[in-house]
């Protein structure tokens, strides 16, 4: 089925998929429409659906392969949550999502933002996290009655691809510091592999960056100690997405947490938050972990296809919802009143020209 058309603005370059999602996901992509819109963001979306809403809509499956196609096709989407039942009913979207298009590095940058207050200062870094294996291979069988085993998958190729991946990204960006975080003194093999493929790429091709190995639990102790020490950190899937709504924590929570999940030809941009069943529908839901996401995009579509209307529409978007912040336009999940349809109005307010 053919999604409708979002026209953002009438100066459109670039077709991205919208994928609303469950939960606070169509009112939070509502909310990021609106700014986009306001920021005259060279941008159209055609909506695909996956998740919950494509069953309710009768589209046969939670991927559709209608929304599958709509992204290769077009390469970059902007997504809302969908959720996953615990412990039994379908499977991950997100995770489907992820493996299916081969998205294997998540991105999830961690910064401070004004008016937000957190126990630190200055806190600026980037999680890059395998996204495609790992314990989330799902590979779970039953051995005998009470016994399981899950495996965690790790391959050379994976490994070896996230490692200069992580490496190339940090140049680009003019990081200086990668830290990997894992647990090879316990799974040698897998967690031992990815830091032999970090190191290789390390001493071969970027020697110039600073490099540091921390065993996990470790990490994280450090982590709440001073997130400051910190500039890149790469791990594998499990640790990376706990790592995340950590360090989500440390600069106020998963309202203010964007994300990316970039492959060599496609890129979905979303937010770190799920569906939030108990505050979908209220006008409760912070749209600022999604509005970021979509400055990434912006960005993203600046770095690889060369458009700075793009570049210059985030930075826009940007300064306006800082300034909000400073001003005091919170939404509830980070000190102020505002609704989300509201706190998207205070940001198109203060786009400059
Ligand atoms: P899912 O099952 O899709 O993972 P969840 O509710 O279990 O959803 P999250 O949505 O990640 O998990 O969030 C946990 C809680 O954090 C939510 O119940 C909600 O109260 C709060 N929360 C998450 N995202 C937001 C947001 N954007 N704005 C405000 N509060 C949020």
């Amino acid at each position: 089925m053919p999604g409708n058309l979002y026209y953002v603005t009438s100066m459109t370059t670039h077709t991205a998929v919208l994928i609303p999602g469950d939960g606070i996901g169509p009112e939070v992509s509502e909310a990021v429409l609106s700014v986009l819109e306001a920021a005259k963001a060279p941008l159209r979306f055609e909506t695909h659906h996956a998740g919950q809403t494509a069953l309710d809509l009768k589209l046969g499956d939670t991927l559709p392969e209608s929304t599958l196609a709509a992204i290769r096709q077009h390469h970059i989407a902007l997504k809302g949550p969908c959720t996953t039942p615990v412990g039994k009913g379908f499977s991950s979207v997100n995770v489907a999502l992820r493996r299916t298009l081969n998205l294997y590095a998540a991105v999830r940058p961690i910064r401070n933002m004004p008016g937000v207050k957190t126990r630190f200062d200055n806190v600026d870094l980037i999680i890059v996290r395998e996204n495609t294996e790992g314990l989330y291979s799902g590979i779970e069988n039953l051995i005998t009655d009470g016994v399981v085993v899950s495996m965690k998958v790790a391959t050379r190729v994976a490994c070896h691809r996230i490692a200069l991946w992580t490496f190339r990204y940090a140049t680009h960006r003019k990081r200086t510091k990668i830290s990997v975080f894992h647990k090879a003194n316990i799974m040698k093999m897998s967690d031992g592999m990815l830091l032999d493929e970090a190191r290789k790429v390390h001493k071969h091709d970027y020697p110039n960056i600073e490099y540091e190995e921390v065993i996990i639990d470790a990490a994280q102790m450090r982590m709440v100690q001073d997130p400051t020490q910190f500039d890149i950190v790469m791990c594998e899937n499990l640790y990376g997405d706990i790592c995340s709504d950590l360090c989500a924590g440390l600069v106020g929570g998963l309202g203010v947490t964007p994300g990316a999940n970039i492959g060599d030809d496609d890129a979905v941009f979303e937010a770190v938050h799920g569906s939030a069943p108990d505050i979908a529908g209220k006008n409760l839901a912070n749209p600022l972990a999604l509005l970021m996401s979509s400055t990434m995009l912006l960005k993203h579509l600046a770095d690889t296809r060369g458009d700075e209307e793009s570049r210059r529409a985030g930075e826009r978007i940007r300064r306006a919802y800082d300034r909000a912040l400073q001003e005091g336009e919170k939404t509830r999940d980070i000190g102020g009143s505002l609704g989300t349809r509201e706190f998207a109005r205070a940001v198109s307010d203060r786009l400059e020209d």
